[in-house]
Formats: C-alpha cells, structure tokens, sequence
C-alpha cells in the first residue's frame, strides 16, 4: 500500500516545533526540512527510481512555476466571446487561435477536418392550441450584467438529431421519461400513442427520452427544465445567484449515442472526404420523430392545461401548479425543420515526438466546441489544456524531451455527438490501438473536489499525482481533500440519493477510511475518453475539479458565459491552474516512466466488486420477483387501491433462474493473484533502481500498451457492436451512466437469463486473456533482474 505522509506536512510539522528548542537543535531541524525540500526524503514518484524521482519532482516544479492563472482567463474571454457551435464562424477562428498558440510554444500543430452530418435548424415553432391558447417563445433573452446575452448570431434551442416533423397531438406528462416513468404510467392506464409527450430533464441522458417515447408510440417529444432539477429550487437564478432562469433553455443532442457516437453516417470510420457515407435514412442513430428543448416559462402553460390524474408525488416538480398526467384536453401543434447538410470539423492536432519511444503516445484532450458561448462547457477545460501545453513548450525550450511523444488535440463537435474525436479516432484507430498508452479527457472544470474516472489501472497514478497537487481553498492536497469530501458524503447520506448513487457513495467512504488509494469511478460516456477507451480499447482517465458550482443552471444554454463563469465557476483561476497541474503530471509521468506506471491490484479489487454486484443484482431481482408474484396471488395490490382512482397492479415477473457465475468467479480469484505478482514485480524494479536495455524495455512497454485492448473483443456488445469493451461501457438505458461488465450486467437488467448465461462466459474469457497477458509481463520483468 502507498503511504501517505506527504512531505511537505512533515515539513511543516519540523518548521512549527523549531522555536520550541534550543538554537542549535533548531538549526539541525531547519537543515533537515532543508533537505527534506531538496527532495533527497521524500517518498519516490510511483514509476520512478529514487534517483529518477528527484529529477520529475524538479521537472514538475518548473512545469508548475510556468502556469499562470491570468493566462487562463485571458484565452477563456476570448474563446467564449462568441457563439463556436460546429459551423460558426468563430469556431473556425478559435480552431485557428489554438493551432497558432500550440506552434508558437514549440508543437507541431494543425487542423485535421472531417466532414459530417450535421443538421442546423432552419424553423421551428410549439403551440398550445386547446383548451386554451399559447404561442412559446423558445427565446433566451438578454440578461443584465451578462455581456453576450444580447448576441443574436448563436444556436436557437433544439435538439441535434430529432427527426424534422409537423405533429398536433394531445400532451402527456412523463417525469424524466424513463423506461420506469412509462412502467407507472401503465398502471394508471395511460399510453401515449399517437401522443406528445412532455418529459423534464433529469435523471437518464436526455437522448432516451425522445429514443422511449418513439419507441412506445409517441409522435413527438418536448423536453423542458424543471425549476426543481436545475431552477430557482436549488438556488437563485441567474443573474441573482447561478440557477437556471425562468428562460434558459438546456439545448442538446438526441443522437443514439449508445449504439455508436460520432458522424452517423461513417460509423466505425472516420468521416474524411471520399469516406463512404450511409444515407441518413439508415443511419440507426437519428430518431424519428421531432424534438424540442423547452424552457419552464414556456413549458409552464402547457403543464397548467393538463387534466387527468395528478401526476405520483416524485413526479412533481416545483412549477406552482399542480402536476396532471393529461393525455390532453392540452393539445399541442410541434413543427421542426432542420438544413441536413455536412458540415466541416476543425480539430486541432499538436505534437511532440518522443526523443526515446516516439512510437509510444500520450493523447490529451478536450473539446472547444460548445452549444453557443461555452465558457464552462467546455472552455474551462480548453484554457487548462492549453495552459499545460504552454509550460510544456516552456520545458521544451529549456531541453527537456519526453521519452514518450506528445499528442494534443482540441476537439470540435462534441457536442453534437462526440464527433471529432470520434471522426479522428477512427481514421488513426490502428496506429492508436498499436501506440497510445493514455488518452487523457477534460471537459468542463470548476471549483471543488478532483473528480477521477477511468481505466483502474491508473488509479494508483492518479493518487499519487492527487497526492502531490495543493487544493487552492484548503492547502491539503487534492487527494486529502476528496478522501475527507467522501468520508463526510458517506457519513452524511443524502436521502434522496437513488439506491446505486447511496451504494456508490457508501463504497466510496470504506475505501477512503481505510487510507489507501481514494476509488476512481468507471467511465460511462458523456465526453469524448468514448471512442479512445470503448471502441479502441486505449488506457484512458478523465480529471476535473468540480463540486461546488452552479453550472447546471447555464448548462448548455445562452448562459454559459464568460460573465457567468467568473462569478459563479472558478473566479481567480484557481481551479483552472490545478487542473493543469493535476492533468499535466499525468502525462509527464506517462511520457517519461520507464515502464508505464500502471498498477493492477486496485482493477483486479474492482472487477471483485463489480462480479460481486452482479451476484447480488441477480439475488435482489429473484427475491422481487417472489415478493411481488406472492402479492399478486393475494390480490394485494386490488384491496390495497384507492377504488375511485385507476392504479392497475404491476405485470407479474417470470421467475429468476440461477446465473452461472462461476467463470467469473474463478477469473476474479486469477485476476488478483496475477495482479499481486505483477505489482510486486514492478515495486521491487523501483526500489532496486533497475534499468532495463532498450529491447526488453520496449517489449514490456508494448505488452503495458495493449493491456486495456485485452479487455475489448472484436465481436463487441450485443446489438451495438462499434463498443467493444467488456468492463466499461455507456448503458442502454443510461446513456451518460456506466454499465461495468456490461455484457452481463445488462442481459440481467433485461431478464435475458441466456444471453446472461452466455456472457458470463464470454467476460471472464477477455478477462482471462488479460491475465494471461500479464503473467508474461510479469515473467518477463522478473527476466535477469
Ligand atoms: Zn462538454
């Protein structure tokens, strides 16, 4: 286990008693805190030798001195001041900006264009046109105090990918539009075919929701935000306070991203010139039918027109009405129409090539594109990008080299559906499947606590970099103070946590009161790490700062500014700058480790948990299951209903049948042993200070590459094959929420006990060929050490 003492509280702790002692004694403790400083006591950087460690310790101390919060806010007004959607004139010119900035700090830098579908709005309109009328503004207009509130020349709100339509219907409100949400609907007798369905924005990803609601019929979807999920219930609104105003309106795409991300019409390759395309009508990612994203000023008159039962208590939101089911007598007339042309992506590409594996890359991104300004979403994370490649050219200058090369991207079009790092990945996946050691993701950043996602094979790193990198608000470092921010969130409990958030956070307090490395979270999907980690099988992690915002209430809206940044995101930079110091020794330590630091124990203890969890999903399901068929026998739920309102009792469940599990049990008992000798192997390599020659070293660095791939399979997840990943992947039902074993996991949520059955099996042989992978490189490093 890493200890965590770091040397800097040692430091102050010899400093605070000097005064206590005689002179001469302080002056022998004030030249140990001395040394202490010099780096010669402090506990090695994990990757590095003592010897080797002094000298990253250093690098990273001139990187850190080269970050100037200042810098950052300069590039984000500029960057934010006006609209970048894919398209815009200004997203060119910021593209531009970049490449220019990277090539004078010393990158090799340039614009690669894709070109990709990408429907632009030409009309739309929403009318409530019985019982009464009412015409929706769909306007966010200007707000004092917020400088480029007034423009005209951004997005209109709408959904990216809803199907072009002309549709009157009676309204239904569905909550957030869940698969759930239409469970309960059920049981009041309420379909919503040949309906519009109103549904508010929350709890799954926003492309479900029009996704369901054509799958059970509806001819149309309006998506609103509910003043409870991201209004004036959660705090005061815009310009007072953060929260979404009564106009802002969330935009967003509707892409079927759980299938495959990027342009719909190249999957699986990337989107150049002479790509061969798909004709929209076959791409299996638009919807068909038309969306809209609404704001609750506008979608509060349609709400007050529905009759019907009153909606079940967590259904309502904080609109002063009272929430009715309808269908109807609220009858509404949607009319979408979109320009469905290509469009040009400018991703800009910067690199450095390594002086010693130049083979070897370390891929870094962040997006640059965003809904209309973007200032948080996602420019707070483009100018810490762009402030670490600054230093690092500063490095450069000074005559450093990496060993490993550099890869740098600023992507456009992630809004939109991870486009261009889709586009890009897929155009050089065999030289990233054969060379990336990292694909490093930000997004938006902001004030708070240091959130980790990713391969758990970089746990241990991204620990011992949190280890070494000061929180601005406290001066612990940002690992002592996500360890205290989970122990309080465990001990606290949030009752209206949902069951896998509470479980999550429970498991999360455990490990952080045992005092080893703080848990990183699974990746599901959201950001542009999807095609690097899921399609490509590339050891990827995402790093932000966040926690203490109000983002959601500007979230994709007219809203997110620079104005808006400044005052309630990250005002001094502080932030920003810790990002860049965080992200930025992760790559210098990925560049320059000898061997890659990747550890094996903490994803060999995770995969435990997560096989765990399935054995206990599958239990809890059987013992519903029973429970409920039990209550129906007894017509329960009949003597229990009020007889003057309709609620039928739930569809019987069939019977649980028994999962094999005992493949994956038998892996997970390999995967730790193989793990634990692994990491033995590679601690004694550091403390003996061994240096391997250049062939042997390659192969082991090879073999560390291709760890994660080993975790994919070419036949890919059922019904979705372009993800390829066995552990981590997006859900089917989630979309931006993870499915860890998914192949599994999902055919349990599905009740498909044979595909269950069959994947188990299927899992714990990509599982074991990870194993196996590993003994060799254990073997290997054990070779004439
Ligand atoms: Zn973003």
């Amino acid at each position: 286990m890493h200890q965590h003492t770091p040397a800097q509280a040692r430091r102050q702790f010899i400093l605070t008693q000097a005064h206590r002692l005689p002179a001469f004694m302080s002056a022998v403790l004030i030249a140990l805190a001395a040394a202490a400083a010099t780096g010669a006591q402090e506990p090695a950087t994990f990757g590095f030798s003592a010897a080797e460690s002094a000298r990253e310790r250093a690098l990273e101390q001139r990187f850190d001195t080269e970050l100037n919060a200042v810098e950052l806010r300069t590039w984000l007004q500029r960057l934010a001041a006006e609209p970048n959607h894919v398209g815009s004139p200004h997203d060119k010119a910021n593209a531009e900006f970049v490449r220019d900035l990277f090539k004078q700090w010393g990158w090799d830098a340039q614009i690669e264009v894709f070109e990709v579908l990408y429907p632009t709005l030409k009309q739309h309109s929403l009318e409530l046109i019985a019982p009464s009328r009412f015409t929706a503004t769909l306007k966010e207009p200007p707000v004092a105090g917020d400088a480029t509130s007034g423009r005209t020349d951004g997005l209109a709100p709408y959904n990216e990918y809803g199907a072009d339509g002309d549709v009157t219907g009676e309204l239904v409100y569905l909550n957030y539009g869940m698969e759930a949400d239409y469970k309960a609907l059920a049981r009041r007798g309420i379909d919503v075919r040949g309906k519009i369905v109103i549904a508010r924005y929350g709890d799954g990803w926003r492309g479900l929701k029009p996704k369901l609601a054509q799958e059970h019929g509806a001819i149309g979807c309006i998506i609103y935000s509910d003043p409870y999920d991201d209004g004036y219930f959660r705090g005061d609104v815009y310009p007072k306070g953060g929260w979404r105003p009564s106009e802002g309106v969330q935009r967003g795409s509707v892409l079927d991203m759980t299938v495959y991300p990027g342009d719909p019409l190249t999957p699986g390759v990337g989107a150049t010139k002479d790509a061969k395309r798909l004709e929209a009508s076959q791409a299996r990612t638009i919807l068909k039918i038309p969306v809209l994203p609404i704001s609750y000023a506008d979608a509060q008159p349609l709400l007050a027109a529905l009759a019907g039962p009153v909606a079940p208590k967590s259904w309502r939101g904080a609109l002063p009405l009272t929430y009715h089911l309808g269908p109807g007598p609220a009858t509404v007339h949607l009319s979408i129409s979109s320009e469905w042309g290509l469009k040009p992506l400018y991703d800009v590409i910067a690199k450095v090539r390594g002086a010693d594996s130049p083979d070897e890359w370390v891929v870094r991104g962040n997006h640059r594109d965003g809904w209309v300004f973007g200032a948080w979403d996602p420019l707070s994370g483009q100018v810490a990008m762009l402030a670490e490649a600054k230093a690092i050219g500063s490095l450069l200058k000074s005559g450093w080299r990496p060993r490993r090369t550099l890869i740098y991207a600023s992507w456009d079009g992630e809004e939109p559906g991870l486009l261009g790092s889709t586009e890009w990945a897929e155009a050089h996946a065999t030289d990233l499947q054969h060379k990336a050691v990292l694909y490093l993701n930000s997004d938006s950043n902001t004030r708070g606590f240091l959130d980790a996602q990713g391969s758990h094979s970089l746990q241990h790193l991204l620990n011992d970099v949190a280890g070494a990198v000061k929180d601005p608000e406290t001066g612990v470092t940002t690992q002592a103070r996500l360890r205290a921010h989970m122990l309080v969130d465990g001990y606290e409990k949030d009752p209206s946590d949902k069951k896998e958030v509470a479980q999550d956070k429970a498991r999360d307090a455990r490990l952080a009161a045992a005092g080893g490395d703080l848990p990183i979270g699974a990746l599901g999907s959201g950001s542009d790490y999807t095609p690097f980690l899921q399609h490509l099988g590339v050891t990827s992690l995402s790093i932000e700062y966040q926690g203490e915002d109000d983002q959601l209430g500007v979230y994709h809206s007219n809203y997110d500014s620079f104005d808006h940044y400044v005052r309630f995101g990250d005002p001094a930079f502080a932030y920003g700058v810790a990002e860049a110091q965080t992200t930025g020794r992760v790559v210098l330590r990925m560049a320059d480790a000898q061997l890659l630091p990747l550890q094996f124990t903490g994803f060999a203890d995770t995969v435990a948990d997560y096989v765990t969890q399935l054995h206990e999903l599958v239990d809890e399901k059987r013992g519903n299951a029973t429970d409920l068929g039990r209550l129906l026998d007894q017509n329960a739920f009949g003597l229990a209903a009020d007889p003057t309102r309709v609620v039928l009792p739930p569809p019987r469940a069939a019977a649980v049948p028994a999962v094999d599990f005992a493949p994956l049990d038998a892996v997970v008992a390999r995967l730790k042993a193989s793990a634990r000798a692994y990491d033995e192997g590679y601690a004694k390599m550091l403390a003996g200070g061994r240096q391997f020659p250049a062939a042997q070293r390659r192969q082991l660095n090879g073999l560390l590459q291709g760890m994660e791939q080993k975790l994919t399979d070419p036949r890919g997840l059922p019904n979705r094959d372009w993800f390829k990943h066995f552990v981590y992947a997006p859900g089917r039902l989630t979309g931006y929420g993870v499915k860890t074993l998914p192949g599994v996991r999902e055919a349990i949520d599905a009740s498909a006990w044979d595909e269950a059955n069959q994947y188990a099996v299927i899992t714990a042989a990509v599982l074991s060929a990870y194993c196996e992978q590993l003994d060799q490189l254990t073997a290997l490093l054990g070779r004439g050490g």
